[in-house]
């Protein structure tokens, strides 16, 4: 076969541990926020789950949803022996109606550092030994949910 690629690109063939795996929402507004905390992180691989919503539908009640996103976990941590979770929610999501969906920023941060809470514990509890952080992500940086 002599084909000439639509995209002519080297992607790197050598399987890899990954750093992490990332469960980060598709809003592009946060993508580079994400560069950002992986590069403070050192991170080299990740296994990226990029949902809308992030990390929201671990912090609910059992749902397709919530089995595909702990799946994907699952998966990362067989295939590229990952031992550490980042849960992310972020300001103004489209998954719950934005920002205008709160009285105000405090009650918004407030009930999404909650939620993130309910997600770290989930996810601790069905998959036992994982380092799980939860982050919210804001017009000004990445906020820790410890
Ligand atoms: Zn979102």
């Amino acid at each position: 076969m002599d084909e000439t690629p639509f995209v002519k690109f080297d992607s790197p063939k050598e399987h890899y541990i990954a750093n992490a795996c990332v469960v980060w929402c598709f809003d592009d507004r946060f993508y580079k926020l994400l560069k950002a905390f992986g590069k403070q992180e050192g991170f080299g691989h990740i296994d990226l789950v990029k949902v809308a919503g992030g990390a929201k539908a671990l912090a609910g009640d059992a749902s397709p949803d919530r089995d595909f996103v702990l799946n994907q976990i699952k998966t990362s941590v067989r295939l590229h022996g990952t031992k550490r979770v980042v849960l992310m929610r972020q300001r103004d999501c489209g998954a719950y109606g934005g920002s205008k969906s709160f009285a105000d920023a405090d009650a918004e941060k407030n009930e999404l550092m909650k939620q993130l809470h309910q997600a770290q514990e989930f996810v601790r509890n069905e998959v036992p030994g994982l380092a799980v952080d939860g982050f919210f992500a804001d017009f000004d940086g990445l906020y820790s949910a410890v």
